[in-house]
């Protein structure tokens, strides 16, 4: 006898009440069917004209548009996130899409390098041709705090589709009936393009998640949740017998230091900022300041106080992320070395999953000494003001924080504080460094890099968001002395694709 299936269930964090018909688990069978059509699917998949592709990621993203106000009408219910908010993540993971269309257009993702036989050479030198190629079906994660720019057809999506991966998309349990929905439209669009089934599929069941990360048909994996289920997840993935890359975005903690000159230029306007980054989309943002260093006798802690304090209550985005924020503020204001600032005393409704924002403050010294308790990511509307007596004490309260997406300066022109020595330690911390403004808010651009070291990511050599997200789904290969005929369609001598390449180290444009 086969076991009963399980299904997820929506459940609106603004009421708690259930929203929609739970959504069947996927059965081991059928993952198994899933995972044959990928595999079966990646080899024309990942040779297809370019043109292919580039008229999926349109397809898939104008599928979005026209859908958007049903979309993020579903998204509002399931996850409790604002209307507008949820509109515009909606054009946001459209225009993502657009964005990997480009990238394949313009051609140099794929790193093309052609070195001419050299027989003369010593030792002598065969001919060489070398590009990246799509590493096979791809396993992604979906978040809960995106519902839509990090999920079903996010950013890791459109990436692993744009380099010719098939995906497999775990669904968040979070908002099971809008990733129903998007898998299905998906689905839709692949079919009218007469592309394989295989190219794209979800799943739902964090058992079958696991399984699918086990199967060696799966090539890499793509993640973006807690530290502790990126960590057990990229184990998996290192621990199966044919070990893969596994690119989790986890936990990280954004400092932002804000120098003396500027406390007293602008710390009013400082505050607001700060307290608008801190508090957006509810604190769930991977990139939310956590820690915000002000040096002694800044006099920001009224206006501090103030800017947070004035944030409503909301809702956050299920009960197990509310529950972990409560328990993890708690454990904060028990410290020794912390006091609360802010009150988060905002009235918040006894139904669904509400949370007020809190702002706690201690000092450098403080977190130099316990990092694991004081450095720690509280996700949800929480942040940890740090006072900082000079340089030397900022120093070394920066040199117990891990990794981090993001690192934040606020200097003023002239400034006479140490910003080289400054920048020279958050550039080894984090893997974006902003200037007078704040880290929420990813844009999607070419140039953007959304990574940074361990707890930040499992490989800060990547990024999840902006045009160079697509190098974590490709793996390069070099063709030695093929006959031209044979070799893969893009790296033929009369250059079919109109590739930029590099050849015998010179680089020259898409002819
Ligand atoms: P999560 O618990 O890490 O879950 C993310 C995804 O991974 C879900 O699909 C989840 O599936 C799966 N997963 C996690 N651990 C698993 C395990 N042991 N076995 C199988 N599947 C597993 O993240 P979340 O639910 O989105 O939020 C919880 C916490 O994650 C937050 O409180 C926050 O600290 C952090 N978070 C960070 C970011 C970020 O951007 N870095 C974003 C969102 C959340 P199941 O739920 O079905 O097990």
């Amino acid at each position: 006898m086969t076991a009963p299936q399980t299904a997820v269930q929506a459940v609106n964090p603004r009421s708690g009440e259930s929203v929609g018909r739970p959504v069947p688990e996927t059965t081991a069978a059928q993952l198994a069917g899933l995972l044959a059509a990928a595999a079966d699917a990646a080899a024309a998949f990942g040779t297809s004209e370019p043109g292919t592709r580039t008229a999926l990621l349109h397809a898939l993203a104008a599928r979005l548009d026209e859908r958007t106000d049903e979309l993020a009408a579903l998204a509002e219910q399931e996850s409790g996130l604002p209307l507008t908010r949820l509109t515009g993540e909606v054009a946001r993971t459209s225009g993502q899409l657009r964005l990997f269309a480009e990238v394949i257009e313009d051609g140099g993702y794929l790193e093309v390098h052609a070195d001419s036989a050299d027989p003369g050479a010593v030792p002598p030198q065969p001919e060489l041709r070398r590009w990246l190629e799509p590493a096979g079906p791809v396993l992604i994660f979906a978040a809960s705090n995106f519902p839509f720019a990090f999920s079903i057809l996010g950013g890791d999506t459109a990436s692993a589709l744009a380099s010719g991966c098939p995906v497999i998309v775990k669904a968040h349990p979070a908002h099971p009936g809008l990733s129903k929905l998007v898998g299905e439209l998906a689905s839709a669009v692949l079919a009218e393009l007469d592309l394989p089934a295989g190219v794209f599929s979800v799943i739902f069941g964090d058992e079958r998640g696991v399984e699918a990360l086990r199967d060696p048909r799966i090539q890499a994996a793509g993640f973006t949740g807690s530290t502790a289920g990126g960590r057990f997840l990229f184990d998996v993935a290192a621990g199966r017998p044919a070990p893969i890359p596994f690119y989790g975005e986890l936990g990280s903690i954004n400092p932002a230091v804000v120098t003396p000159a500027a406390a007293a230029a602008r710390g009013e306007q400082i505050a607001a900022g700060f307290a608008a980054s801190m508090t957006l989309g509810t604190g769930q943002f991977c990139t939310k300041p956590g820690l915000l260093f002000l040096p002694a006798g800044h006099g920001m802690e009224q206006a501090l106080a103030a800017a947070v304090g004035a944030v409503a209550a909301a809702p956050m985005l299920n009960a197990r992320i509310r529950g972990q924020f409560d328990g993890g503020i708690a454990s904060l204001a028990r410290h020794d070395g912390v006091r609360r600032v802010s009150n988060g005393d905002a009235a918040v409704p006894a139904n669904g999953s509400w949370a007020a924002p809190a702002l706690f403050a201690t000092t450098a010294q403080a977190v130099a000494a316990d990092p694991a308790s004081l450095t720690r990511e509280y996700f949800g509307p929480a942040s940890l003001m740090v006072e900082y007596r000079d340089a030397a004490d900022l120093h070394a309260a920066l040199a117990a924080v891990e990794g981090s997406l993001t690192a934040t300066v606020h200097a003023e022109p002239g400034d006479d504080f140490d910003l080289a020595g400054l920048l020279g330690r958050l550039r080894v911390l984090a893997g974006r460094v902003i200037y007078n403004g704040w880290p929420t808010g990813v844009a999607v651009a070419w140039a953007m890099n959304h990574g940074g070291p361990w707890p930040a990511t499992t490989s800060a050599a990547h990024t999840s968001v902006g045009a160079t997200a697509i190098r974590r789904w490709l793996r390069p290969v070099c063709y030695q002395s093929l006959p031209d005929e044979l070799l893969p369609a893009g790296l033929r001598a009369a250059n079919p694709w109109h590739l930029p390449r590099r050849v015998n180290g010179v680089l020259t444009e898409a002819e």
